[in-house]
């Protein structure tokens, strides 16, 4: 059977590396090429960081985790080449979600603030909040001292996510900044004689790593389009 080539803009950074190393120990997938600031690309088959769109003619998936600085152009990179995009980097503009959205009409595309697969069923869950929609909410985000979105992308895609359900506008999510922490998110919901919380704590880094691959392996199967995570655990 043909290994998936993978390539891998911001190859050289925290996730980028994760995916490298799960992708080395894979047996049916190849980290074929990585684009970083500097250039340098560890455990890639080729790096760089301005390829040529010859370098992405044998890809199969490019998988984004950069910063929205290079967003665009990680994008237009698949569109140029007809690849799949996966892209997990937060922070991105309006603007960024235009060009993404445009992106559906040429190459399949999933795009998603967390990669784990815990935080897209806790989308799901939070449908059954209607029932207690006169609740008071609060989500709450704790990450680790680098991370420079704040509030982060989850904590705002559950946002959207209940303010939909509930039919009005909720406090701004409470962002908190500090140490090695992965990422620990918190819906808190608040009646007059009880209180719930649902809360999703990523334990590593490799989780989002492996959710992003799980979504790379689907969507080279998929038509072009713009997909979810959710998309996904439908299989
Ligand atoms: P990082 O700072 O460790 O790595 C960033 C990488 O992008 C580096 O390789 C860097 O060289 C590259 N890069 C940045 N700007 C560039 C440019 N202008 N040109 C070329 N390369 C450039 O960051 P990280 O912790 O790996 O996170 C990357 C992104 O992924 C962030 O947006 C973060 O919020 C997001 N993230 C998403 C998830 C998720 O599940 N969706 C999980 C963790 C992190």
């Amino acid at each position: 059977m043909k290994k998936m080539r993978v390539a891998v803009f911001g190859a050289s950074g925290r996730m980028g590396q994760e995916i490298a190393h799960l992708v080395s120990e894979s047996s049916t997938m190849v980290p074929a090429l990585g684009i970083s600031k500097d250039g340098k690309a560890p455990h890639f088959l080729k790096a760089g960081k301005k390829l040529d769109a010859k370098d992405f003619k044998e890809i199969d998936v490019l998988i984004d985790f950069s910063s929205a600085e290079i967003f665009q152009s990680a994008v237009a990179f698949a569109i140029e080449n007809k690849i799949p995009l996966i892209s997990g980097t937060t922070g991105i503009s309006e603007k960024d979600f235009k060009v993404l959205k445009k992106a559906q009409e040429s190459i399949p595309v999933l795009w998603a603030p967390n990669m784990s697969l815990g935080v897209a069923t806790l989308v799901k869950a939070l449908e059954a909040l209607t029932a207690i929609s006169n609740y008071d909410f609060q989500i709450e985000e704790t990450h680790h001292r680098h991370k420079k979105d704040k509030p982060s992308g989850t904590a705002l895609l559950l946002q959207q996510k209940l303010e939909s359900v509930v039919g009005r506008k909720l406090p701004d999510p409470l962002a908190l900044r500090g140490g090695g922490v992965f990422g620990v998110h918190q819906v808190q919901i608040m009646g007059e004689s009880e209180t719930l919380t649902f809360e999703h704590r990523a334990l590593n880094r490799r989780l989002f790593a492996e959710g992003a691959l799980i979504a790379a392996q689907w969507l080279v199967k998929q038509k072009k389009g713009l997909y979810t995570l959710q998309d996904v655990l439908k299989g």
